[in-house]
């Protein structure tokens, strides 16, 4: 495998010098070891043609076997297309090409038999494809089988690279006498004791694969391969920084954390949320440093667990600060932060982009000579000029805003790095955050504060619109507050603002007597501040909003929600927006406003909402459906690490194998080293001794894996 990641792809037979440099561009092949890891994205079943009385619109990729009657040139400019007319025999569809007119209306006989390849979509009446994949029919070489379909970019596509191009090179590269023998990725004992199919035949049947079962003995193989070397790579740096860095300790629990726990406290903790600062409080008396995860779904009480850690850090002489993503919630922690404080003597300060210049030379100087104990800010709190007397604790809120260097810079603010406590509310499955965080320990809180009612969810249509202002008006008059919220999905879309000012003077009709506020991402922060404390205040009585309110805001007293177009929100964000009701002890309601026709995959995700108020199951069906590409963070995460066939939303199993394996690999080779004289005790201790052969091929494939990546786990 080696000397494969060293052969330059345009030595390949079929490429040379002008495709090799298209390649590289488009898809990062440079080498005959990237082509043979460049997989089909998926396969299609290419054994049997449909007529086209048989195609329904749902329908994936599929072949019909027929000729072309006509071709039309239609439209002008950059609307131009060239239609064709396709039978069958029996009936007739339409084919349409948008580019590359002239070549096609060149190279397509009409009388000749060709089978065409495409997604068939229903039109004005007729079935038709658009830019299908056309092959003369041969009747020596009848297409069958499995056949994958590579990942092509337009400029590929436009440069005459075809998925079947691609598939010829793989054939070639087959062919080549330098993969007649391709090394092993994995150890030996791994394969034999789990089964695996060897790498040469899985590589193989990725490519061209000879069966269904072929092709997914080979998927898990690859799968675990590529799942093996991540956990391998965060668990080696982990361990060792498990041992290696520093952290605080924080030995004491004094005045104002048990003074705030028995005279402040307005209400006894949960358990989970007891048991969750056992685990904090742990974590700082080690001597490492903390950085844990805080999972919990929204409402359940994480800013207190943050305020309560924080203490911690103040009781032991250190400052502690907390990051939110923007002002309105930075704003909203402090006003909560700042009341708690008050009270036992613990000084918070805000810190945001828009905190005036005095006020902030004030600041600076009190975070430098520790008179501020406490600082909540947004991501202002992390520019240069913030230096803290000691800095012993970072909360980060919904960490998934942040990214990967904001993290690293506030590790920057004090000698020795502080503890991080990470809160989000995205439920994040459990295998999922293990592999995306590492090294990061997990706590949940997994229990509401008592005494709330699930939100009863509601899916309503257009025609049931009085039904639910009259809903709305119950609410209203028995002295709760609603929210109105609009999609928006690019804060500068004019469109869905118009729709937002619109839905505003609607509802102000429709309730006249109440005061609407409204909310939206582009107005200035003094104004947006005016209207939230307009709500939170209770002066108005219902807000009309985008989604600028998703996270964090807490008005106990709102107690009905209605989302405008909720087809057009994922249901994680559908999820965070509920969790703005239900924070009382009466019954809340939350009204999905649906538009009537929508797809399949939509009122499955929109009946998801109304079944369960569960935000793990949410969370894990929202991947289901979506993949965990779309969510914020993992797709980072995705990326960081190159993930090209597992999945990490469906491959908990081969993760939690994978996960084992390197661990047990690790436990008998610590540092994966060519240690040969290892005592009679290590070798019986340990469930996986490896080889030395075994050992070389380990460290190969993570320096080749790795060798781009720079050092995450140092940073999370
Ligand atoms: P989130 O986890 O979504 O950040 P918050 O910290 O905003 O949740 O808490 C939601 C609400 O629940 C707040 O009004 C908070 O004061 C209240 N709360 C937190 N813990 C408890 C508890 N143990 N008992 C009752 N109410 C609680
Ligand atoms: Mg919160």
């Amino acid at each position: 495998m080696d000397s494969l990641s060293k052969r330059d792809i345009k030595y390949l037979k079929g490429v040379g010098e002008q495709r090799a440099r298209l390649l590289a561009e488009e898809l990062d092949i440079h080498t005959f070891r990237d082509l043979l890891y460049t997989f089909p994205h998926r396969y299609v079943d290419r054994s049997r043609c449909f007529m086209i009385s048989e195609l329904t619109p749902d329908m994936p990729m599929v072949q019909v076997k027929g000729h072309f009657v006509r071709f039309s040139e239609e439209g002008e400019g950059a609307k131009k297309r060239l239609t064709a007319l396709f039978t069958d025999g029996r009936s007739m569809m339409e084919i349409v090409w948008f580019s590359r007119i002239k070549a096609i209306s060149n190279a397509y006989r009409p009388g000749d038999e060709y089978v065409v390849f495409g997604k068939p979509a229903f039109f004005r009446n007729a079935y038709s494809m658009v830019h299908p994949e056309v092959d003369r029919f041969d009747p020596a070489r009848p297409p069958h089988g499995l056949r994958g379909i590579y990942p092509l970019t337009e400029k590929l596509r436009n440069r005459q690279i075809s998925t079947r191009s691609i598939g010829k090179m793989a054939e070639n590269l087959f062919a080549n006498d330098a993969c007649r023998h391709i090394g092993e990725t994995l150890p030996a004992e791994v394969v034999k004791e789990l089964n695996l199919m060897p790498l040469h035949d899985a590589l193989f049947n990725m490519h061209f694969p000879s069966s269904h079962a072929a092709l997914a003995a080979a998927r898990e193989r690859m799968k675990f391969e590529e799942l093996l070397y991540v956990e391998l790579h965060i668990l080696r740096y982990s361990r060792e920084r498990g041992e290696k860095i520093q952290g605080l300790v924080f030995p004491r629990i004094g005045d104002a954390f048990g003074h705030f726990y028995s005279d402040v406290l307005p209400f006894p903790l949960t358990g989970a949320q007891k048991r969750v600062l056992k685990e904090i409080r742990a974590d700082m008396k080690t001597g490492r440093q903390m950085n844990r995860l805080l999972q919990g779904d929204v409402g359940c009480g994480k800013t207190l667990v943050a305020f309560m850690s924080m203490l911690m850090a103040v009781d032991n002489d250190y400052q502690a600060c907390l990051m939110a993503p923007t002002e309105i919630l930075a704003f909203q922690h402090f006003e909560n932060l700042k009341a708690w404080g008050d009270r036992i003597g613990v000084k918070a300060a805000l810190l945001t982009g828009s905190t005036r210049t005095a006020a902030r030379r004030e600041i600076h100087a009190g975070l430098r000579d520790g008179s501020i104990n406490i600082l909540v800010g947004t991501h202002a709190l992390i520019e240069d000029s913030v230096e803290f007397r000691s800095l012993g604790l970072a909360v980060i809120d919904e960490q998934h805003r942040f990214g990967v260097m904001q993290r690293a810079k506030m590790w920057k603010k004090s000698r020795i790095a502080p503890h991080v406590l990470i809160m989000t509310a995205t439920p994040i499955p459990r295998t999922l955050a293990m592999t995306v965080y590492g090294d990061l320990d997990v706590s949940v809180i997994d229990e509401l504060p008592p005494g709330r009612k699930p939100v009863d969810t509601l899916l309503r249509y257009e025609d049931q619109r009085q039904s639910v202002y009259s809903l709305v008006g119950q609410q209203l008059r028995e002295g709760r507050q609603a929210y109105i919220v609009y999609p928006l999905i690019h804060e500068n879309e004019k469109l869905s603002l118009k729709s937002l000012e619109e839905g505003y003077e609607k509802i102000c009709d429709v309730f006249p007597h109440y005061r609407v506020c409204y909310v939206h991402g582009q107005m200035k922060p003094a104004e947006k501040d005016y209207q939230m404390e307009l709500f939170v205040s209770g002066e108005a009585r219902i807000m009309v909003a985008t989604t600028v309110i998703e996270v964090g805001v807490n008005v106990p007293n709102a107690s009905v929600m209605v989302i405008e177009n909720a087809e057009r929100f994922g249901l994680s964000q559908l999820h965070q927006l509920r969790g703005r009701v239900g924070r009382g002890a009466d019954q809340s309601f939350c009204i999905l406003m649906s538009h009537p026709n929508i797809g399949k995959d939509t009122r499955k995700r929109l009946n998801i909402m109304t079944e369960t108020t569960d935000g793990f199951l949410i969370s894990e069906a929202d991947m289901k459906i979506r993949g965990p590409g779309d969510m914020e963070g993992t797709q980072q995460s995705g990326i960081a690490f190159n993930l090209r066939v597992a999945d990490l939303a469906r491959d908990g199993q081969i993760i939690q194998l994978a996960r084992e394996v390197a661990g047990r690999m690790l436990d008998s080779n610590p540092g994966l080293l060519q240690v040969e004289a290892r005592t009679r005790k290590d070798e019986e201790a340990c469930r996986l001794p490896l080889s030395p052969q075994s050992v070389s091929v380990i460290r190969r494939e993570l320096d080749f894996r790795f060798r781009h990546t720079f050092d995450w786990s140092r940073i999370s």
